[in-house]
C-alpha cells in the first residue's frame, strides 16, 4: 500500500526518481511459512511440526472450533503461518477450510482471535464461441478460447448453456454437426482460478441453421433474472425439452446405439435417456403425479397430469423423491425421481414420454405457446440492456476469444471495467438466473 501510494508523489523539481523504488527491494516486516496437511495428519500436528509451545496449541484449537472443526481438515490443505520478522511467536495462522472460506487465528493482547473470512473473488467476463464439429461436449471443453479456465469449469460452461436453453433444445437429440454458439458469461473467480459462480449474460446457440439467442435481464431486479429472445419474449416454457440434465446424459446414447427391450416388442412411445443410475429426474412441467408406483415393464413409474391435456410418464426409475406421492403438485424442474433399470430394462436409462390427449407425441415436435413478453413498464430498460448485453456477442466472435481484462495486461478502459471486486459480505449476485 505504502509503496502504491509513493508512485503517486508528484515528481518535486530535484526529487532523483531513483529513490521511490528503493522500498521494492527492502525486508518486509512479515515472514510467512506454509504448511500443507499430510496422511494422517491433524491441525494439532502440523502445530507440533511447526515447534508451536503445547499450551498455545490447545489454546488456537480453541480459536479454531469456534468456527470450523479442525478434524474435518482434508488433506492437502494449507496452513499458513505468519511471524513478525525476528519474532519467534508465530502471530497469525490461516487455514483455508473451503474453497470460498479461510479461517484466520490471530494473537491479540487478549489470546488468540479467529474469525472466518469470505475468499474474496474477481468478476469477469469470458467470450467464448465454436463450432459443433463433433459433439456439444467437445465443442465447449476443448475450446480454445477456454484454455485459461480450468477443466471442470468449462464443463460446467455446457451447464450454463443447457439451463438456459432447457426450454428450446434437447442438447442431446438435437445439437448437430455444423451449429456453432457463441457467448458472454461473467464469472466469479477465487485466487485459484476456479470458478465460483458464472452467469450467460448473452448467448446465441444456431442450430440447424436457426439461430436462438438469450439475453439475461433482471427484470425483478432481485439478482436472479430469466432470460429473453431478441424479441423481449422469455425463453422460458410450459415445458423442458428433457427431462434430465444434458450432462448427465451418457455420450454413447446420443449415437442412438442403446436400443431397450420395449423397442422390439411393440412400437417405441417415448424418448429413452441413457444415464447412470442415480441421475435426478426433473419433472418437464408444472402439474399433479397421477402414478408413482410399479407397472409392468415401466418399472417404477411416475406419471403426471399437466394442464391443456398433457401427460408425462418417467419409467424404469431406480427410485423415487421423497416427497412425490400420488395426488402431489410438481413443480417444473423438481427432482421427481432417479434414473434406474427396474421393468423392462436392458440397462439404466429413464424412459420418458409425452401424451397430448391420451395420443403419445414427440416432446420435441410439441408447439409450446411463445413465452411471456417483457412488460410495458420494463421496456426501456429492457431495450437498453438488451443492446448492451447482445453486443458483447461480437466480441465473442472475434478471437482471441478469452478476453479477461487483467491486471497486467495492459487492458484499455473496456477490458478494466469488465473486472470489479464482489464485496464478499456485499450483495453478490446470486446464481445463474434460471432456478
Ligand atoms: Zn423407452
Amino acid at each position: 500500500m505504502a509503496i502504491g501510494a509513493m508512485l503517486f508523489v508528484p515528481n518535486l523539481p530535484g526529487t532523483p526518481d531513483a529513490g521511490i523504488l528503493a522500498p521494492l527491494h527492502a525486508e518486509t516486516a512479515e515472514e510467512v511459512k506454509i504448511e500443507v496437511l499430510g496422511h494422517g495428519e491433524t491441525f494439532g500436528g502440523v502445530l507440533s511440526r511447526v515447534m508451536i509451545p503445547h499450551a498455545e496449541q490447545q489454546a488456537l484449537l480453541l480459536a479454531f472450533q469456534e468456527h470450523a472443526s479442525p478434524s474435518r481438515l482434508r488433506v492437502g490443505t494449507e496452513i499458513t503461518l505468519r511471524y513478525l520478522r525476528g519474532v519467534p511467536d508465530v502471530r497469525a495462522i490461516e487455514v483455508v477450510v473451503s474453497p470460498d472460506e479461510l479461517l484466520r487465528i490471530e494473537r491479540s493482547d487478549f489470546g488468540w482471535r479467529s474469525a472466518k473470512v469470505e475468499t474474496p473473488v474477481w468478476v469477469d467476463t469470458v467470450f467464448v464461441h465454436g463450432e459443433i464439429t463433433r459433439d456439444l461436449w467437445s465443442a465447449v471443453v476443448l475450446n480454445p478460447d477456454l484454455e485459461d479456465m480450468p477443466r471442470a469449469d468449462r464443463a460446467r460452461v455446457i451447464d450454463l448453456m443447457d439451463r438456459v436453453f432447457q426450454w428450446q433444445l434437447d442438447f442431446s437429440r438435437q445439437i448437430q454437426t455444423g451449429d456453432s454458439y457463441r457467448l458472454a458469461f461473467e464469472r466469479e473467480v477465487r485466487p485459484d482460478g476456479t470458478m465460483r459462480k458464472g452467469r450467460i449474460l448473452a448467448a446465441e446457440l444456431v442450430n440447424r441453421d436457426r439461430p436462438i439467442h438469450a439475453i439475461w435481464f433482471d427484470l425483478h431486479d432481485d439478482g436472479v433474472g430469466g432470460y429473453y429472445d431478441l424479441d423481449g419474449e422469455s425463453l422460458r416454457r410450459a415445458f423442458l425439452k428433457a427431462p434430465l440434465e444434458f450432462r448427465r446424459i451418457s455420450s454413447r446414447f446420443n449415437m442412438n446405439r442403446f436400443h431397450p427391450i420395449l423397442n422390439t416388442r411393440r412400437p417405441h412411445i417415448g424418448v429413452d435417456y441413457a444415464a447412470a443410475t442415480g441421475t435426478p429426474v426433473m419433472a418437464t412441467a408444472d402439474g399433479t403425479v397421477t402414478v408413482r408406483g410399479v407397472q409392468g415393464g415401466y418399472g417404477n413409474l411416475v406419471e403426471i397430469r399437466h394442464s391443456s391435456g398433457y401427460v408425462t410418464k418417467y419409467a424404469h426409475l431406480n427410485g423415487f423423491a421423497s416427497d412425490v406421492r400420488a395426488g402431489s403438485r410438481v413443480r417444473q424442474g423438481q427432482i421427481i425421481g432417479y434414473v434406474g433399470m427396474t421393468g423392462l430394462a436392458t440397462g439404466p436409462h429413464l424412459h420418458y414420454e409425452l401424451h397430448k390427449d391420451g395420443r403419445p407425441v414427440d416432446p420435441l415436435s410439441v408447439d409450446i405457446p411463445s413465452g411471456e413478453p417483457i412488460p410495458a413498464e420494463y421496456l426501456e430498460r429492457w431495450n437498453g440492456e438488451a443492446d448492451v448485453r447482445f453486443a458483447l456477442l461480437n466480441r465473442a466472435a472475434r478471437g482471441p476469444g478469452f478476453q479477461m481484462a487483467r491486471a497486467d495486461d495492459g487492458a484499455a478502459g473496456a477490458d478494466a471495467r469488465a473486472r470489479s471486486v464482489v464485496d464478499p459480505l456485499g450483495d453478490a449476485p446470486s446464481d445463474e438466473g434460471s432456478p
